[in-house]
């Protein structure tokens, strides 16, 4: 009897240890349990041609904007970023085609499309044609599309990657070219403002066609009139200030679920809050919203652990604030930042998935991301 007992003993710690090999995933309250050693194995996994294609973008978020939120935050992983594991690291250019500053319209369009345009611009060449954008391509290739933003929809960097305009400056416009395009998901903030700025048939689309949640906390039970899918689903969640928030990469992990299908999907996500810190020159905003991408960041890796034909690029349309390197002996953060505006710096990209060791260790330009891309989404 007692050996019996011994080896049932023996049978339940042997099992109890391999369920705690892997314990990463989602917590019941919606946050992320990752180890070092659990993101290691999915960066260092098998990965298959890719299906999905998920983009990152920090707006403004420069090499050093990261340097000091791994330096400095509280509130990264206890193995400090997630972002700082991945292997398949190296740099982009972001000029744009006529200035060697570029603004988030002009770079926003060549990480879409693959061409340098002017300030300004959305979706357009610098001689004001239309270009194919990300979103446009992908749903031509049959995949669907997502694009999320913790700011305005019609921001410059999502606007980019879907519509077309003369100017980022035509919110109007370009808000009621949203709702027509009907991205499969849609996020960002302030319901009110996209509301009343639609016209009357966009209106009745918005109304009639889509699935609508006004915030965050309704996005289950608005999926839940439309389980299959069928229809668009607008939902909005909290801004980029609301302080290292998991909102962005929940509404991610809520994306991902939603646009999974046997086709693929492509999804932009947009973490906005370290644009808007540099122009306030705030580190401890920009070192909030490293961190709201780096959980963004996790929420993809724990879906390409399930699903390995999945590419992960992250990167950034440009630098805001030209902040310095920093030491770790800073007695004011804020001094990092010397200047309001954007810079010519380069940023950083980061890569994992079949193939994404071309960037490895190599400064490339902000288009060749969008080419690479382009392939991927093409199955090229
Ligand atoms: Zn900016």
């Amino acid at each position: 009897m007692k050996k019996i007992l011994a080896i049932i003993l023996v049978l339940l710690l042997a099992f109890s240890l391999t369920a705690c090999r892997d314990n990463s995933g989602w917590t019941d309250d919606g946050q992320i349990n990752i180890t070092k050693s659990a993101v290691e194995d999915i960066i260092n996994g098998e990965f298959e041609p890719p299906k999905n294609i998920i983009f990152i973008i920090g707006d403004g978020m420069g090499v050093n904007d990261i340097e000091a939120t791994e330096i400095y935050s509280e509130k990264k992983f206890d193995f400090g970023l997630v972002i700082n594991q991945i292997k398949n690291q190296g740099l982009a250019t972001t000029y744009s085609a006529d200035n060697k500053v570029t603004d988030s319209a002009a770079s926003g369009t060549a990480l879409s499309t693959g061409v340098k345009t002017n300030n300004g611009f959305i979706g357009k060449d610098p001689q004001g044609n239309d270009l194919k954008t990300m979103a446009e391509l992908a749903r031509e290739c049959g995949k669907k599309v997502g694009i999320i933003t913790n700011e305005d929809i019609n921001g410059a960097t999502p606007s980019a990657f879907t519509v077309h305009s003369d100017s980022r400056d035509n919110r109007k416009e370009i808000i009621n070219k949203f709702i027509a395009f009907k991205p499969d998901v849609l996020m960002g903030v302030d319901y009110n403002s996209v509301f009343v700025a639609l016209n009357d048939e966009e209106r009745q689309m918005f109304e009639n066609d889509y699935v609508v949640a006004k915030k965050f906390e309704d996005f289950e039970t608005a999926a839940a009139t439309d389980p299959e899918a069928k229809k668009p689903f607008i939902g909005f969640i909290e801004k980029y200030s609301s302080v290292a928030s998991y909102n962005l990469a929940q509404s991610a992990k809520f994306a991902f679920d939603r646009l999974k299908n046997d086709n693929g999907f492509f999804v932009m996500i947009e973490s906005a809050g370290t644009d808007k810190a540099g122009h306030n020159k705030d580190m401890n905003g920009k070192i909030a919203s490293v961190v709201t991408l780096d959980r963004a960041v996790a929420a993809a890796l724990l879906f390409m652990k399930e699903n390995p034909d999945t590419l992960l690029i992250i990167t950034s349309d440009h630098e805001t604030g030209g902040v310095l390197k920093p030491t770790g002996n800073e007695k004011y953060l804020n001094d990092l930042c010397t200047t309001s505006s954007h810079t010519a710096t380069d940023v950083k990209v980061f890569a994992v998935g079949k193939g994404s060791e071309y960037f490895k260790d190599k400064t490339v330009d902000n288009t060749d991301i969008a080419k690479f891309l382009i392939n991927a989404i093409k199955g090229n």
